[in-house]
């Protein structure tokens, strides 16, 4: 298959790699040039100027960008991927975007006789380099059936989880799962340990017991009590996916008060760190608020 990638970012880089040649003929295209031109030179992939040069004679073009504005932006311009793609080509989106802007650019492609599907990734990127990601996908069942060997070369669980938007709303859920659990491990740390129990011991025992989660089982482990807090997944993505969880959880009338708390605690921690800051670096900001570190 003819495919195009673009954004070659933390996630998605490892992610275009599994996609490279001899699996498939690839294309890749990044807003940094010399990105995209040293990834072509290590894999044997083409380099694009434009994601309009790159969508051209794709069957299947692949987004991975901050948001659903950044694909919305690169879809739309003169230069951009719609202005490269063919009618019978597909659009596969694996940004954490927002629902109702896929809904819309789906409309519009369809006009075009373009096909879409959101398919946002979750794993991390050791998931990614692993080939191991889950994959939620939302369109329709002929679309899902004609990308599922794409998407297989970097996914282990592959699910099509509804219509348009469904895998946008499904990972935006996770998100705020994600979230809820590294502030309310950090609190439940810093509790444990003014009682007089060791962080260490403290996370031993919630692994076996039943408060464990991700969180507590490997990003606290590896990360807070290391200190080490490896920059692999930004707070500002972390911020705009619970964002768009409790932007959904509104317009569906859902009463989720805890996700509303939780936005409102990444928005806070987002600014008072910065943009490079690490999605799990948020324990600092609870550190800071009992003037007690988690080590
Ligand atoms: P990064 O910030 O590492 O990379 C962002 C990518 O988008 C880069 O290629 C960047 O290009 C490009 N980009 C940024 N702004 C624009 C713009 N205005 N126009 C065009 N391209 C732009 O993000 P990640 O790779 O970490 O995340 C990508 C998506 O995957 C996000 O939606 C994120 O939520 C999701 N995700 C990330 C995971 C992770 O562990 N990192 C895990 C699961 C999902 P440039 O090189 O020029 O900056």
């Amino acid at each position: 298959m003819r495919i195009a990638f673009l954004g070659l970012g933390s996630i998605g880089a490892p992610m275009a790699r599994h996609l490279a040649p001899p699996r498939h003929a690839l294309t890749v295209w990044n807003r940094t040039r010399a990105t995209a031109d040293a990834f072509a030179g290590d894999t044997g992939a083409t380099a694009a100027a434009t994601a309009a040069e790159a969508a051209r004679g794709a069957d299947v073009v692949i987004t991975c960008l901050p948001s659903s504005r950044e694909v919305e932006a690169v879809a739309d311009a003169t230069d951009g991927l719609v202005a490269g793609m063919a009618s019978g080509s597909v659009l596969v989106d694996c940004t954490s975007g927002d629902p109702a802007a896929s809904r819309r650019l789906a409309a519009r492609l369809a006009g075009a006789g373009i096909g879409f599907m959101d398919a946002p990734v979750s794993g991390g990127v050791a998931g990614a380099v692993r080939g191991t990601l889950t994959v939620m996908c939302g369109g329709d069942d002929a679309t899902f059936r004609r990308v599922h060997p794409v998407l297989d070369a970097f996914g282990e669980k592959i699910v099509l989880c509804g219509p348009v938007g469904a895998g946008h709303a499904l990972k935006a859920a996770n998100q705020a799962l994600l979230a809820v659990h590294i502030w309310s491990l950090a609190e439940a740390l810093l509790m444990a340990t003014r009682a007089g129990v060791s962080p260490a011991l403290a996370l031993e025992v919630i692994n076996a017991s039943s408060g464990r989660s991700n969180a507590s089982m490997n990003l606290f482990p590896e990360r807070v009590l290391t200190r080490a807090f490896p920059r692999t997944f930004k707070l500002a993505l972390l911020d705009k996916d619970i964002g768009i969880a409790a932007s959904v959880a509104r317009e569906q009338r859902v009463s989720a008060p805890l996700m509303q708390l939780t936005a409102e605690l990444m928005k806070v921690s987002h600014q008072a760190l910065g943009e490079d800051a690490d999605h799990v670096e948020a324990v600092k900001v609870v550190e800071q608020w009992s003037s007690q570190e988690i080590a």
